[in-house]
C-alpha cells in the first residue's frame, strides 16, 4: 500500500518492453504515476525485446501506446518532456548471457549520471518459459545481489500446475530473498478489491455478521463478453480454471474469507490469506463430479454481431479444432474452519457471456420469523451485500423496506456506496497501485510463493479429473448466455440461483 512517500531513484527494466502488456498497462501506468507526482526525480525505464530499436524509436512507440491506452487520455505536449527522455531501449535476447552485461553497463551509467545508487526493478513481462532463465541470468550477472535495491516482478501465470509452481518457487527462493520477489495478480491492485479490506476491517458493524451464523452463501462471478480472440495460442493450453480461478477468483475469495490481520502489513495480510487456502476443502473424485461444471462456448450472436465458437476460432488459428479447453468454469468450494463451516462459496467465470463484470454477492440468512401480512417472494427477500468490482464500482446492501402507501407492503431497496457518486477523482488503474508499491518495497498486495502453491494444490484434483475425462458435449453454451445449463443446476440443487449481474457494462 502506498503512502505519500516517493521512492528512491529507480530504474525499471521491462523484459517484454515491445510486448502487449507493456503497451497497454505498464507504460501507461508509469506515465500516470509521473503525472500525479509519484515518480522520483531520478527515474528511468529500460525496455527490452529482440526487436532492433533505438532509444528514440522506442520512446515514440511508448508515446503512441500511452496515447492509445492511458486512462488520462492523450499525452499533453508540455508533459512528455518530463517523462519521454527517461525511456531507453536495449535490444536483447534473454537467453544470451551477454545481454545482462549490457544491462549492467546501462545501469552503472545511469547511476553515474545521477551520482547516486538506484533501486532496480526487473519486470518479467515475457512468456512464462523465460522466467527461470531471466531470474538465473540476472543473479549470475550480479545484477540482483543487493537485496535492498534489486526487485523482481513476475507476471502470471506462476506455474502451469502444482509441480511447475513448486519448481519455480524453489528456483527463485534459491537465488533471491523473499523481500525481492513480487508475484503479480493485478486483481489485488484494483481499488474496489482493496476496499473490501477497508470495508471489513475498518467498520465494527461487519465483524459480528461476517460468519456462518449470519451468511448463507457467497457467490463470486467474473464474467467476460469477449471471446478468446488472438490469445487462443496461450489460452488453449490453459483454460478458465488455470487462467482465472486458480489466481484471481481464489484471491477474491481469500479477501472475503480471511480472518482479521493483526495489522495491515505484507506478512500479516498474506499469512491470513494463505490460512484460508489451507482451510479449503480438498476435492475427492466424487466432489469434482458433483461440485464443478466446465463449459466451452459455441457460435452465436452478441449485440447483433455474429461470433464464432471456440472450436471454430481454434481451427482458424491452426490449433486443435476439437479442443477440450474450458472457457467457462463454475465451482462450489467450502472453507472448513469455525467462521465458514457449511457456507458454500460458488465461483464462476467464463468468456462470451451475456455481460462483462466482476461481482461478489454475499447472501445473508432469512429472518427467523416473518411477521408481515403479505408474504411473497418480493416482500420476503433475504439481505444481500453486493460488492461490484468492475465495471460498476460500488457496494450495495439490499434491505427490505416499506413501500409508500396505506398498506404494509414491502419491497427490496439498495443502500449504495458508489465510487462515481462519492468521489470526483478517477480511480487509478490496478497496475499504477502495484507498480508504485514495488517501487516503495511494499509486498502487501502481491502474492507469496506459498499462497500460489496452496491455490494450485486446491485445484489440481479438478484439473486432473477434467484433463483425464474428455467432455462429450462441448460446445455446451452459446454466446450471449450465462454459461451451460449445468452451471444453473450446480446452485439450483442447493436451492439458489446465480444473481443477476448489474447493468453497467464495459467490454
Ligand atoms: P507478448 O505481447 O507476446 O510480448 C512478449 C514479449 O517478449 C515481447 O516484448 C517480445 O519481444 C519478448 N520476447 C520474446 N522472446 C524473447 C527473447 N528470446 N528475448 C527477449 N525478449 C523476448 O506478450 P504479453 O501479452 O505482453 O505478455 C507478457 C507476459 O505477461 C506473459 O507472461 C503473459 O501471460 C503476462 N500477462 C499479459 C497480460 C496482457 O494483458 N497482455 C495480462 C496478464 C498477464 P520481441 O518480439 O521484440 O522479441
Amino acid at each position: 500500500m502506498n503512502t505519500k512517500i516517493k521512492s528512491q531513484p529507480t530504474i525499471f527494466v521491462i523484459f517484454g518492453g515491445t510486448g502487449d502488456l507493456n503497451a497497454r498497462k505498464l507504460a501507461p501506468a508509469l506515465y500516470n504515476l509521473y503525472l500525479e507526482g509519484w515518480l522520483p526525480e531520478q527515474f528511468a525505464l529500460i525496455g527490452t525485446g529482440r526487436s532492433k530499436l533505438t532509444d528514440k524509436e522506442f520512446e515514440e512507440r511508448m508515446l503512441k501506446d500511452i496515447n492509445e491506452f492511458s486512462r488520462s487520455g492523450e499525452v499533453k505536449e508540455d508533459k512528455w518532456p518530463g517523462f519521454g527522455p527517461n525511456i531507453h531501449y536495449q535490444a536483447a535476447d534473454v537467453q544470451d548471457a551477454k545481454t545482462y552485461k549490457e544491462f549492467a553497463k546501462r545501469i552503472q551509467q545511469l547511476e553515474k549520471d545521477w551520482k547516486t545508487p538506484a533501486n532496480v526493478i526487473y519486470y518479467l513481462a515475457v512468456a512464462p518459459n523465460f522466467f527461470p532463465i531471466i531470474a538465473e541470468n540476472l543473479a549470475k550477472a550480479g545484477l540482483t545481489a543487493d537485496a535492498d535495491r534489486a526487485r523482481i516482478v513476475i507476471e502470471k501465470p506462476f506455474g502451469h500446475d502444482l509441480e511447475s509452481a513448486r519448481e519455480l518457487n524453489k528456483l527463485l527462493n534459491g537465488i533471491y530473498e523473499d523481500k525481492q520477489l513480487y508475484l503479480i495478480d493485478h486483481y489485488l491492485g484494483k481499488e474496489t478489491v482493496q476496499n473490501i479490506m477497508a470495508f471489513r476491517f475498518a467498520n465494527a458493524i461487519m465483524e459480528p455478521l461476517w460468519n456462518r451464523n449470519a451468511i448463507e452463501h457467497v457467490q463470486i462471478s467474473v464474467t467476460e463478453q469477449l471471446g478468446v480472440g488472438d490469445r487462443l495460442g496461450y489460452y488453449d493450453g490453459s483454460g478458465a480454471l488455470r487462467d482465472m480461478i486458480q489466481n484471481h477468483l481464489l484471491q477474491l475469495l481469500c479477501i472475503v474469507a480471511m480472518e482479521p490481520p493483526v495489522n495491515f502489513t505484507a506478512e500479516e495480510v498474506r499469512d491470513r490469506k494463505v490460512d484460508v487456502l489451507r482451510a479449503m476443502r480438498r476435492f475427492t473424485p466424487e466432489a469434482v463430479r458433483d461440485n464443478t461444471v466446465r463449459g466451452q462456448y459455441g457460435a452465436g450472436w452478441i449485440e447483433g454481431k455474429q461470433v464464432p465458437g471456440y472450436r471454430e476460432e481454434a481451427e482458424q488459428q491452426g490449433a486443435n479444432s476439437q479442443s477440450n479447453t474450458e472457457t467457462f468454469a463454475a465451482i462450489k468450494f467450502f472453507v472448513d474452519n469455525w467462521r465458514w463451516q457449511g457456507v458454500p462459496f460458488y465461483l464462476r467465470t467464463g468468456k462470451r457471456l451475456h455481460r462483462s463484470a466482476s461481482v461478489i454477492t454475499i447472501q445473508f440468512k432469512d429472518v427467523p420469523h416473518f411477521i408481515f401480512p403479505t408474504e411473497t417472494a418480493e416482500t420476503r427477500r433475504q439481505n444481500r451485500l453486493i460488492i461490484n468490482i468492475q465495471p460498476e464500482m460500488s457496494i450495495r446492501l439490499q434491505v427490505q423496506a416499506k413501500r409508500p402507501g396505506v398498506d404494509m407492503v414491502l419491497n427490496t431497496v439498495d443502500m449504495v456506496f458508489d465510487y462515481k457518486g462519492t468521489y470526483v477523482a478517477q480511480a487509478p488503474e490496478a497496475y499504477e497501485t502495484l507498480l508504485l508499491d514495488v517501487m516503495l518495497g511494499d509486498q502487501t498486495l502481491f502474492m507469496r510463493g506459498d499462497q500460489v502453491e496452496e491455490a494450485w494444490d486446491l485445484v489440481m484434483p479438478i484439473l486432473n479429473a477434467w484433463e483425464n475425462r474428455v467432455s462429450q458435449n462441448f460446445p455446451n453454451y452459446s454466446a450471449d448466455s450465462w454459461g451451460p445449463e449445468s452451471a444453473e443446476a450446480l446452485v439450483a440443487k442447493d436451492g439458489y440461483h446465480w444473481f443477476t449481474i448489474p447493468l453497467e457494462t464495459k467490454k
